[in-house]
């Protein structure tokens, strides 16, 4: 008769390594980064700008923007004044660690407050990968269809909060906001849920307090000693 001992030992990857190092370099300039992660077409750029837009006299912004070609996102906020860096992944579907390494000394973190990331638009392997930001968000749009938290989980399961945009064409589709939910509390219980719509502005304020509230914990925590959930 054989005995086993499980040994559980927490082994870090070398993206998760790195991850740690922006995490380090994030908190010791006092600069907040959120990722925000969606399917394409969801309206992370859109978000992202509408966000600069509201929150620009109270914090000192920076996106970094993920795709696999194009710096199409990083012109659209940088046109905004703010400084914007662009990361074309070749080919990959998602931002990890290292590529956000690579981004971070082209931004004036000592000068800024809130960095918010917009990774490779996939509702699938983003979630794996951790980018050493403090928040992780999910941006849902009504168009896709109420059922994505049920096709896919991985997504739901680690975020902080999740918006559903494009709340001004619900009528025009067969979105069921409870049916949505359910999935979603199935997964991620208690999760922040903000409906939505960049473009006309409605629920935009609930976001923007969630976002505020996040950047006071985080200044009164300084940096280093804000809780990652
Ligand atoms: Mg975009
Ligand atoms: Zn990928």
């Amino acid at each position: 008769m054989s005995r086993t001992v499980a040994v559980v030992e927490r082994i870090l990857s070398a993206n998760d390594q790195m991850a740690l190092e922006n995490r380090s370099e994030l908190d010791a300039a006092g600069v907040l980064a959120v990722n925000l992660m969606a399917s394409p077409g969801a309206g992370k750029t859109s978000l992202i700008m509408a966000t600069v837009e509201a929150l620009r006299d109270e914090f000192r912004i920076a996106g970094v923007d993920g795709d696999l070609a194009t710096s199409i996102d990083a012109d659209r906020i940088a046109a905004l004044g703010v400084p914007a860096v662009q990361i074309n992944t070749g080919g990959a579907c998602h931002l990890d660690a290292v590529m956000l390494r690579g981004a971070l000394p082209q931004l004036p973190l000592a000068e800024l407050d809130l960095l918010l990331v917009e990774n490779v638009g996939n509702l699938i392997c983003p979630s794996g990968f951790r980018l050493g930001v403090h928040r992780n968000v999910l941006v849902a749009s009504v168009p896709e269809g109420d059922d994505k938290p049920y096709k896919y989980p991985g997504m739901y399961q680690g975020v902080d909060s999740m918006l559903l945009n494009k709340m001004d064409v619900l009528d025009a589709f067969d979105f069921d906001i409870d049916y949505f939910r359910r999935g979603v509390e199935i997964l991620n219980p208690g999760l922040a849920f903000f409906p939505l719509s960049c473009k006309t502005g409605e629920g935009l304020e609930a976001w923007l307090s969630w976002l505020r509230d996040e950047a006071s914990a985080f200044r009164a925590a300084g940096g280093a000693g804000y809780e990652i959930r």
